[in-house]
């Protein structure tokens, strides 16, 4: 049998650059503190800590503080030295932060949420702390009084948000694999529209107000891209992951998507071509190529006295065909699909070399990730998880040599 095997060019990788422990359970988020060799991570442990990088090269902590109850969510502003952090119990606490970052007051307690906080999102010049939680809802409330502002319910687990401070329009994406739009006010809120896409939960968005896409990771494998702007309804189907996509991060300078799941890898993808988007899947009671009806084509099977098969769809056309029609395996990047999928025989043929050329690159990170945060001008991803470990990784070597000098930030 000839089988081509396509290598994928490997030069350069990201850079382990450090690894945090201390953590007792999992590391549910963690960030790089801005202009500083620190962090601050927030754990089911229940503690928060302050990590800065010492003489020895190694990170210790500077603050650690206990909570009552598990910490699930964080929101961190550096300027103002506030950090917002979601517990396991529904309840959001305020600290702030000193400049040295050795001390961390208590300042305020938002009752957000029965249950579980999923995401948190501090907004300045609005004075509000928007979040989302398995409770069902997402909730914004002021930060000067404390009162809640408005709450809105959904069927299933809210399990991630984004938030367009601009506009003020909600991303809130759920168990059930939906997304939804929603324009916040100061005692309402209207639902725009739902973006359905996923087959499974929804683990992780990303909105950039610049290009104004959405990027949605989900526990089907997949990342979608929502071009918004475009008001086109355009989507882009990204899948190159085999685990849950449990982290996503754009980075509008170099037009790239970094992603991370749940098995440990970590993709960038090239977003700066043209790509195409994958077709709806046809149905039909018969193979588009053959003609042969499904199985559940009672009827046709009775009349041509042939037994019924089983329905496929290639994954370049969107035909419906039967497994005789559709026997090769392809990579198909320029619809997104980095590893091999089914398609019919007409597409394989249609498909050159050149074709299956990949537009991301795929790296190990060896640790199940389920948080990622970046610090884009300096080219760092900071990466946590289940396993209590936070690894630190200079991405320079992955997401281009230019962020340093033409990175603005907003
Ligand atoms: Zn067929
Ligand atoms: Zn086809």
């Amino acid at each position: 049998m000839a089988a081509e095997i396509h290598a994928r060019p490997q030069s350069s990788r990201p850079v382990l650059l450090s690894k945090v422990e201390g953590h007792q359970d999992a590391v549910s988020a963690a960030l790089l503190i801005p202009k500083e060799d620190g962090l601050i991570t927030a754990s089911e442990d229940r503690t928060i800590r302050v990590w800065l990088k010492r003489d020895s090269g190694q990170y210790w902590p500077s603050i650690y503080h206990t909570m009552s109850s598990p910490c699930s969510a964080m929101a961190y502003h550096h300027d103002s030295r506030r950090i917002f952090v979601g517990q396991d119990n529904g309840a959001i606490m305020e600290f702030h932060i000193s400049e040295d970052f050795n001390k961390m007051n208590f300042v305020k307690t938002y009752p957000a949420h029965q249950n579980r906080v999923s995401a948190v999102i501090f907004c300045l010049g609005a004075e509000w702390v928007i979040s989302t939680g398995h409770d069902k809802c997402v909730s914004w409330m002021c930060t000067r009084s404390g009162n809640m502002l408005g709450r809105h319910y959904f069927t299933s687990w809210a399990s991630c948000l984004q938030y367009d401070i601009e506009t003020q329009h909600a991303f809130v994406g759920d168990y059930s694999g939906q997304i939804t739009l929603l324009k916040l006010e100061q005692n309402k809120c209207t639902v725009i529209t739902t973006l359905k896409g996923h087959e499974g939960s929804v683990a992780s968005l990303w909105w950039d107000p610049v290009q104004r896409l959405l990027f949605s990771g989900a526990s089907d494998h997949s990342i979608i891209l929502w071009d918004i702007g475009g008001r086109k309804g355009r989507t882009l189907l990204l899948q190159g992951h085999h685990d849950k996509v449990q982290a996503i991060c754009y980075i509008q300078l170099t037009r790239q998507l970094v992603s991370c799941s749940a098995d440990g890898g970590i993709a960038v993808w090239n977003m700066d071509i043209s790509r195409e988007e994958a077709p709806q899947w046809l149905e039909s009671d018969s193979c588009q190529k053959c003609e042969q009806p499904f199985f559940w084509n009672i009827k046709q099977m009775w009349d041509t006295k042939t037994l019924g098969l089983r329905q496929h769809h290639c994954r370049k056309c969107g035909q419906a065909v039967c497994g005789k029609c559709s026997t090769k395996r392809s990579s198909y990047p320029i619809m997104g699909f980095e590893f091999q999928v089914r398609v019919c025989d007409s597409c394989f043929e249609s498909i050159k070399d050149e074709d299956r050329t990949s537009l991301a690159t795929f790296h190990e990170g060896k640790h199940n990730i389920s948080h990622m945060s970046m610090d884009i001008s300096r080219g760092l991803m900071v990466t946590c998880g289940s396993d209590r470990i936070v690894k630190i990784w200079d991405m320079t070597p992955v997401v281009g040599c230019s962020l340093a000098t033409g990175f603005s930030s907003r």
